[in-house]
C-alpha cells in the first residue's frame, strides 16, 4: 500500500487542480497508455489502470477529500483504501470520459483475444456423508452423478450471425478515433456453431442426461461444510468448450462416541468410585478400534488422559490429533441398606476426605492445557 504512488502525481496535476482539469489530465495519459496502442506491454497496462484508479478518486467529491486528508491508507489508521481495478471497471469509466460506446465490449484491447471467454459448462454440486473412520483416514468412494454430456445424433450448422467465428466485430467512434469491438455472438454464444437437428430427449444446447460412476478421492481431515471441487467432472458446455466442475461438499456423519474438536477426539469416559479409587483396565473406543487403558489407582474426576496421534489426520499434513479421555467418577444415584452401612464406616477416615494437592489442577487450568 505504501508503495503507491500519489494520485496527483500519476495524473500530473496539482493538488488544486479543478474537475475539468482533471479529467483533461486523465483523458491524455488514457490514450498514452492504451491497451490498444501499447500491444503486451505490461508496464504501460500498469500505468494505465494506475491511472484509472487515480481518475476514480480524485473525480469524486467526496473520495478526493478523503483522500486529501489521509492519503493512502498506512498501517491501518483510517487512510484511504483505494482498490485494484480490473479492466471492465476501467472501460464502464469511459461511458463518462470519451462519451459514447458506453459499457464494456473491447475485448480487443486485451492483445488478439486474449480475454475471449473459452465456453465452460455449468458445474454440479453433490453432498457426501462420510463418518469418523472415512475422515480420519481419508477414502476414495465412488459415486454416482448425473451429468449433461454432448449427445450423439446432433447435427450442427454454422451460425450466420458470426460466420462461425464465435465473435462479432463492430466499430465504435470513441475520443480514441474508430475502435473495433470484438465481443461475443450474441446468437450461438460464442460457439460459433448452432444445432440443425436434434434426437428426442436432447435438449436445446445438444446436451442430454447421463449417469456417470465417478471415483473421488476424499483426503484424510476433512471437516462439515468443506468442499472439495474435480476439475471438468461437471456438465459439459453446450456446443464445445470445457466442461463444469464438480463440487463436492462434505457432510459429517455424527459419531456417537467420539465427539471432535478440530483435529482433536474426546470421548467421554465414566468409572465407578471404587474403580478410580482401586485402579483398574478399561476398554475405549477409538477410531480404527478399541483401545485398552490403565486407570492408575487414586485418578481424580476430571482427569484427562491423552493418546497421543490416536486423533483426526490433519488436512495440511501436519502430522495427526489425539484422543482426548476425560474421566468421570460416577457417584451412585442409590444405594442398598448393605451398602450404606459398608459406607458409612468409611466416612470419618482420613483417607476419604479431599486433599487435593497442588498438582491436581482445577477444571480451568486442564482446559487451558489441552485446548489452549
Ligand atoms: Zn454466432
Amino acid at each position: 500500500m505504501s508503495t503507491k504512488r500519489d494520485y496527483y502525481e500519476i495524473l500530473g496535476v496539482s493538488k488544486s487542480a479543478t474537475a475539468e482539469e482533471i479529467k483533461k489530465a486523465y483523458r491524455k495519459t488514457a490514450i498514452q497508455f492504451h491497451p490498444d496502442k501499447n500491444h503486451g506491454n505490461k508496464e504501460a497496462e500498469e500505468k494505465f489502470k494506475e491511472a484509472a484508479e487515480a481518475y476514480e478518486v480524485l473525480s469524486d467529491e467526496n473520495k478526493r477529500a478523503q483522500y486529501d486528508r489521509f492519503g493512502h491508507s498506512r498501517s491501518g489508521g483510517g487512510g484511504f483504501q483505494g482498490h485494484d481495478m480490473n479492466m471492465e471497471d476501467i472501460f464502464s469509466q469511459f461511458g463518462d470520459i470519451f462519451g459514447g460506446g458506453g459499457g464494456g465490449g473491447f475485448d480487443s484491447f486485451f492483445g488478439g483475444g486474449g480475454r475471449s471467454r473459452q465456453r465452460k459448462g455449468s458445474n454440479l454440486r453433490i453432498k457426501l456423508k462420510l463418518n469418523l473412520e472415512e475422515i480420519s483416514h481419508g477414502v476414495e468412494k465412488k459415486i454416482k452423478v448425473n451429468r449433461l454430456i454432448h449427445a450423439d445424433g446432433v447435427t450442427f450448422k454454422n451460425c450466420t450471425t458470426c460466420n462461425g467465428q464465435g465473435q462479432v466485430r463492430k466499430v465504435v467512434n470513441t475520443m480514441l478515433g474508430q475502435m473495433v469491438s470484438t465481443t461475443t455472438c450474441p446468437t450461438c454464444n460464442g460457439a460459433g456453431q448452432l444445432i440443425d437437428k436434434r434426437p428426442s430427449g436432447v435438449d436445446s444446447s445438444g446436451l442430454v442426461s447421463k449417469e456417470d460412476l465417478i471415483s473421488v478421492k476424499i483426503p484424510a481431515g476433512v471437516a462439515d461444510g468443506m468442499q472439495l471441487s474435480m476439475s471438468g467432472k461437471g456438465n459439459e458446455a453446450p456446443g464445445g468448450g470445457i466442461p463444469g466442475d464438480l463440487l463436492i461438499v462434505i457432510e459429517e456423519i455424527e459419531d456417537k462416541e467420539l465427539k471432535r474438536d478440530g483435529n482433536n477426539l474426546v470421548y467421554d469416559l465414566h468409572i465407578s468410585f471404587i474403580d478410580a479409587a482401586l485402579g483398574t483396565s478399561v476398554e475405549v473406543p477409538s477410531v480404527g478400534g478399541k483401545v485398552r487403558l490403565k486407570i492408575e489407582a487414586g485418578t481424580q474426576s476430571g482427569k484427562i488422559l491423552r493418546l497421543r496421534g490416536k486423533g483426526v489426520k490433519d488436512i495440511n499434513g501436519y502430522g495427526s490429533g489425539d484422543q482426548l479421555i476425560y474421566i468421570n467418577v460416577w457417584t451412585p444415584k442409590k444405594l442398598s441398606a448393605d451398602e450404606k452401612n459398608k459406607l458409612e464406616a468409611f466416612r470419618s477416615s482420613p483417607n476419604f476426605q479431599p486433599q487435593p494437592d497442588h498438582n491436581e489442577k482445577g477444571f480451568f487450568e486442564r482446559m487451558k492445557e489441552y485446548f489452549g
